[in-house]
């Protein structure tokens, strides 16, 4: 794997048809894709992958069951469909979860009506859902859920959706880019456009954020890919009419499993407003969310409240009264911002080209293609929406879509030597020479799936890298190697949030391992004391930012 600053070196050197702008999933899908059908491709990201909303998202391949209500049938057809091709390109990742929708006496959606929507459900996915839904009845529901209120309830559908580890989707698929030949280049960011005499986009003019560098990077065709960030990259292009998006926050929290501990998802309808929620296992934690407020501040800036912190806790204090939460079992929280299409009315200056009713593909009369709107479950749909609209306007001989669908499905690559997560675990632990605990193995596993075998080959030959990052937990030093080396890590964020998930299950936030972290990477990466300094730093801002509701709740 090319470093990030050979990725750099090689922007601007080479020729390219597409550089796509904006590394969270939908850019890395479009990258991957382009990549994989011989298009000269980059992707530059001011950030880290998956900075934005793909590492702040519920973490949930889904149908969108919610969709259901409102009609939208196509769009769960779509989702289902798509669960099961990620289901395959990404079992390590894509991992079916169960759903506990309690329904209670007297419920606006009375049991029959929810069983009614179940069957619906599965039989979008042609019965081929992860397992068909059930329904519990209250006592099989309290022996299976102990936590949960029972009394009052009329019964329990049981059905499947896939959980996911959204940061790590996207940087999987930017590797896959990379492997096709596309230089991915974080912390790079777009700060204008280049233009021909006709006022024609062919390039961009980018800073590195680590070292203040600039240059001209051309590409036959741009194409913005930046979420939340949509419209601040369509008025940087001069765009000046009406708002493609309308974001919408959403935040989560994360408890100790401890302090709730679940074997399934359960859906929650909030005590308020009957908004649905959920709350979630996570290994050694449980989170619950989300919120959905306007946003109309910076996308860099965004942060639970403590109105935010407190409404999901009520929720959580109506469904689980025996496990009382309060604000001090809150470890973490996260916030992210929905990319939301805004209701029809479209820029002046933009030509739709292609529509679909969660994400649309415009291009700007200078040539500028914007992809807004979508969620992770459909990246792959979006990518390859792009790839239509970018191979017409190269003129460029593609396979037809048909046939693309197909080979777009070609495995992640922590999918490659992936069977199961013990079976993983246990190549690990053999390879490592028994030196990593079953716990660290299995983590390893589930984390990256069949890659999993050459962080043991790194513990094998430096037993020191098997130390754990905090004691008595399950990463370990030679995930901070292998981030570096193999994962485009350039700060100690991008270990600690989007590598590691440290950010959200130390009880400290990994705080206490961040100098740890830092002379690790300072080593790898040539860093002088000043640089090893400043990324601490950066990630002590990043966790106080996510800890800001705790002063309003001190105030
Ligand atoms: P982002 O991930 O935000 O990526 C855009 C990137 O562009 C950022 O990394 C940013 O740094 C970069 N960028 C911006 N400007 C520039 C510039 N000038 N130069 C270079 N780079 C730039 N979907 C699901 O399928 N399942 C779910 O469970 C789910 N839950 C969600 C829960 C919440 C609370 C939210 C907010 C969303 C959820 N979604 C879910 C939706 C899904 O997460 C998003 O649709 C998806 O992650 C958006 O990805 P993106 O790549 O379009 O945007």
């Amino acid at each position: 794997m090319p470093t990030r600053s050979e990725m750099w070196n090689r922007l601007g050197a080479e020729e390219l048809d597409v550089l796509v702008v904006g590394g969270g999933v939908t850019g890395a899908g479009i990258a991957r894709d382009a990549s994989e059908f011989g298009l000269r491709t980059a992707l530059v990201e001011m950030n880290d992958l998956a900075y934005g909303t793909s590492s702040r998202s519920t973490k949930l391949v889904h149908g969108g069951l919610r969709y259901l209500e409102t009609g939208e049938v196509g769009l769960v057809f779509e989702s289902v469909s798509e669960r099961r091709v990620l289901m395959s390109m990404a079992p390590h990742l894509v991992k079916p979860l169960g759903f506990l929708v309690p329904v209670f006496h007297g419920a606006k959606r009375p049991l029959a009506l929810v069983s009614t929507g179940m069957w619906i459900y599965d039989a979008l996915s042609l019965f081929r859902s992860p397992k068909i839904h059930k329904t519990l009845k209250a006592d099989a529901l309290a022996a299976e859920e102990p936590c949960l209120r029972t009394d009052g309830v009329e019964g329990a559908p049981l059905y499947y959706d896939c959980s996911t580890d959204d940061a790590r989707l996207t940087l999987e698929a930017a590797i896959a880019a990379t492997r096709a030949g596309a230089i991915v280049a974080t912390w790079t960011k777009v700060e204008s456009f280049v233009r021909d005499p006709s006022g024609c986009i062919v390039g961009v003019n980018v800073r590195c954020m680590l070292t203040g560098q600039t240059k001209e990077v051309r590409a036959r065709a741009v194409v913005n890919a930046t979420g939340p960030w949509t419209d601040a990259t369509l008025r940087m292009a001069g765009a000046t009419g009406s708002h493609v998006l309308r974001p919408t926050k959403g935040i989560h929290i994360v408890v100790d499993a401890a302090k709730l501990p679940l074997r399934h998802a359960v859906l929650l309808m909030h005590p308020k407003d009957a908004r649905v929620m959920f709350a979630i296992p996570w290994g050694d934690r449980t989170y619950i969310g989300t919120t959905d407020t306007d946003f109309q501040g910076d996308p860099a800036d965004v942060a639970a409240t403590l109105d935010d912190v407190d409404y999901v806790l009520a929720s959580c204090a109506e469904y689980f009264p025996r496990n009382p939460l309060t604000r001090d079992d809150v470890i973490a929280t996260w916030a992210g911002l929905r990319p939301l299409l805004a209701p029809p009315e479209k820029g002046d200056d933009m030509a739709e080209s292609q529509v679909s009713r969660e994400h649309h593909v415009f291009v700007r009369d200078d040539g500028l293609v914007t992809i807004a709107g979508g969620k992770l479950t459909t990246f792959r749909l979006m990518a390859m929406d792009v790839i239509d609209v970018v191979r017409e306007r190269l003129g460029a001989e593609f396979p037809k879509r048909r046939e693309r669908r197909k080979r777009s499905r070609k495995l992640l690559p922590g999918a490659f030597g992936y069977g199961d997560t013990a079976e993983v675990a246990q190549r690990v632990r053999t390879l490592s020479g028994n030196a990593l605990d079953p716990d660290v193995a299995e983590h390893l596993a589930s984390t990256y799936g069949g890659l999993a075998v050459h962080l043991a080959a790194l513990v094998a030959q430096d037993p020191s890298l098997g130390e754990p990052l905090v004691a008595g937990r399950p990463e370990i030093l030679a995930q901070v190697d292998w981030a570096v080396q193999q994962e485009l890590a350039a700060t100690v964020s991008d270990v600690m949030v989007r590598r590691t998930q440290l950010f959200f299950r130390d009880r400290d936030q990994g705080l206490g391992a961040a100098a740890e972290v830092a002379d690790r990477m300072g080593k790898l990466l040539g860093w002088d004391a000043a640089a090893r300094d400043a990324s601490i730093a950066q990630y002590e801002d990043e966790v106080a930012r996510s800890r800001r509701w705790r002063n309003e709740a001190r105030a």
